[in-house]
């Protein structure tokens, strides 16, 4: 690892003021619980002359607002989340996803604003000494080499799987990110934040290089809607999903009314499905919806040599996910 400073805002305008105009391997960025940004720059993927550690500033904070939102300060931990009982009973999947990452050690210091901005986890672009797409290299190593856990929608050309199981879930909820920077304050809807590999290959997000992500905020969910979150891990102990899928339903009786599904694990960015939605809404629930939900969203995945499993995966965890909410 490289030197670098370490600043200490006391406030969120100082700390914009630190950060970069520009990204650049070697431009400071935030720090909030370190899980991510320390490990990137032991890999020697970034080497900024200073981190902006923004763990002292006033972004904590989970609330239920006067028109029934969730608000949650960026700061707030995976931990917090994974033991707030108003979460678990009004978001199970958001509740469910956070319970299922790293460990409580982890979780008790990684914040919701670093999972929702931790860098890729493919093992080509963890390794200091390789070269790829995403490091300003030609060639994405994981599309013909080893790319069991690389991804099968949305890839290329670079073929890495987006990590966060947070932001699968409040992807579902329908959840907006406020961000802060020179230039102002903008709320982001979270289905617009990611961005694919094909739009831009230094960054996952459209968050600037100046901007902190404050807090999030998740609509209230309807009266009667059933959420839930299911992630399929190689290890039984803590690990990334191979797949994950976090679905909503309302139904009228056993009829399925409304749907909607976001699957993770399985592309650069959390993915909506709304193909295995359309699937589902006018169905009865039971096998045959459940089974016709998994074809649909699997219909336009292309495997590489190692990852086709994940296409059988993903219907079953899909098809589990929905028994679940029966
Ligand atoms: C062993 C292990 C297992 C894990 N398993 C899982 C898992 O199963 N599922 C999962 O989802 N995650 C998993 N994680 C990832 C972990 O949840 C994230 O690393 C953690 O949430 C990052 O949060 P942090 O506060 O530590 O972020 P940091 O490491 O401090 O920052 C991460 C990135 O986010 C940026 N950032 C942080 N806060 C802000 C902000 N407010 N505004 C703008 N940018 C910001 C930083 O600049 C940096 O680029 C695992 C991590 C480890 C080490």
């Amino acid at each position: 690892m490289q030197p670098f400073d370490l600043k200490t805002p006391k406030t969120l305008d100082e700390a914009i003021a630190e950060l970069p105009q520009e990204r650049s391997r070697t431009a400071p960025q935030v720090i909030a619980g370190g899980q991510d940004i320390l490990t990137v720059m032991k890999d020697d993927i970034a080497a900024p002359s200073a981190l902006v550690e923004i763990g002292g500033l006033d972004l904590g904070g989970i609330e239920t607002a006067a028109d029934g939102s969730l608000q949650m300060g960026a700061l707030v931990t995976i931990q917090e989340i994974a033991d707030d009982g108003r979460i678990a009973e009004r978001f199970p999947a958001l509740a469910d996803a956070a319970k299922s990452i790293a460990s409580p050690q982890i979780r008790s210091h990684a914040t919701i604003g670093g999972n929702l901005n931790q860098k890729p986890r493919c093992p080509y672009y963890r390794h200091s000494a390789v070269s790829c797409f995403k490091k300003g290299g030609n060639v994405c190593l994981a599309e013909f080499g080893f790319n069991k856990y690389a991804a099968i929608l949305g890839g290329g050309p670079s073929y890495f799987s987006h990590p966060s199981d947070m932001a699968t879930a409040l992807m579902l909820y329908g959840a907006v990110v406020t961000a802060q920077g020179p230039r102002g304050v903008r709320e982001i809807a979270l289905s617009n934040y990611y961005l694919l590999p094909d739009m831009a290959l230094d960054r996952e997000s459209v968050l600037e290089s100046d901007e902190i992500i404050t807090k999030i905020t998740v609509p209230a969910p309807r009266a009667g809607l059933r959420s839930t979150y299911m992630k399929f891990k190689e290890r039984a102990s803590y690990d990334f999903a191979l797949g994950a899928v976090a679905v909503s339903l309302m139904l009228d009786g056993n009829t399925i009314q409304e749907a909607s599904v976001v699957l993770g694990g399985v592309a650069p960015t959390p993915w909506p499905s709304p193909e295995a939605a359309q699937a589902l809404i006018g169905k009865e629930m039971g096998p045959n919806a459940w089974n016709e939900a998994g074809e649909a969203a699997m219909a336009e995945a292309v495997p590489l040599e190692h990852n086709g499993y994940k296409v059988h995966l993903m219907k079953g965890v899909l098809y589990r996910a929905l028994e679940q909410l029966a």
